[in-house]
């Protein structure tokens, strides 16, 4: 698919819930995060036919996100089932990883390929700061077990605050490196500001050469994180939704004040 700037759209973001069992300051509300309904959520049959009708209009890379996608219950049956469609050549996860060590090898055995992983900090109390509550153990088992399990390969997703000091990012990138795993740094960003930047390390951000369609929990494809648009699959059909998003994709990202992180997938 070419939007109206010409640029090739293969890619799919899929986010499976919009809940977490972290609460990161910048991503999603401490109390009483407006979480959607449990009918309100595609079900994995919603998700395998979206992504079969993505195929079939170009899309071949599929990433599945959140909230945190290992919190979805039977997301490896779910890996398996996105794996089983013929044409997707990339199938990768974003997660915090606190589950993961659990869940790499069905993981791998299901068909993912590869996992990025979120971490910011490697000082186990700003890591609880920054999560309210997370363990940062878990984390590196869950990194331990996605390379034994022979997913690859690692990237990790690093958050760095705008004007922030860069310590904790270069202590990041020095663990990355000893540890044979990628880094790509992320500017915070703000959705209703309409503040984001070009992701270092990585793809996200330059607007000039996005390739993205994302899928939220509740089967609104959005052709941009930092736009309010939205076309429902169950109201529109899967292939108009598609279609769609795809022909009133924005030239640039401007601001989405119907979203937060959680419920977009990042
Ligand atoms: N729970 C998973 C995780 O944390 O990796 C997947 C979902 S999370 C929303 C996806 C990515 O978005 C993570 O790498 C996270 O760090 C990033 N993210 C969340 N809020 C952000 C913000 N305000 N600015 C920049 N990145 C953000
Ligand atoms: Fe959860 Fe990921 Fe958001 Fe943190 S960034 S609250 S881990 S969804």
């Amino acid at each position: 698919m070419l939007d109206r700037f010409k640029r090739r759209i293969n890619y799919l973001r899929i986010s499976v819930t919009d809940r977490c069992n972290l609460r990161c300051r910048y991503c999603m509300p401490e109390n009483d995060p407006c979480l959607l309904r449990h009918e309100d959520i595609l079900t994995f049959e919603e998700i395998q036919q979206v992504v079969a009708v993505s195929v079939s209009l170009g899309i071949n890379k599929v990433r599945l996100t959140g909230g945190e996608p290992l919190v979805r219950r039977d997301i490896v049956d779910l890996v398996a089932m996105i794996a089983a469609v013929p044409g997707i050549n990339d199938l990768a996860m974003t997660t915090n990883a606190t589950l993961l060590s659990r869940f790499a090898g069905p993981l791998k055995h299901a068909g993912l390929q590869r996992i990025n992983i979120s971490l910011d900090t490697l000082d186990p109390e700003k890591f609880r700061h920054i999560t309210r509550g997370g363990e940062i153990q878990k984390v590196h088992d869950g990194i331990a077990a996605a390379k034994a399990a022979g997913l690859h390969p690692i990237k990790v997703n690093c958050v760095v605050k705008k004007g922030a000091e860069k310590k904790d990012a270069d202590q990041v990138a020095g663990y990355c490196r000893a540890n044979g795993l990628e880094v790509r740094f992320i500017q915070e960003m703000d959705l209703e500001k309409g503040d984001f930047g070009i992701v270092e390390g990585g793809t996200g951000g330059d607007c000039r050469s996005c390739n993205r369609l994302r899928l939220t929990s509740d089967g609104k494809v959005k052709p941009c994180l930092f736009s309010d648009l939205g076309y429902d699959i169950r109201e529109m059909g899967i292939q108009q939704a598609l279609e769609k998003a795809v022909g009133n994709k924005p030239e640039k990202g401007s601001v989405n004040q119907q979203n937060l992180f959680h419920n977009i997938g990042g």
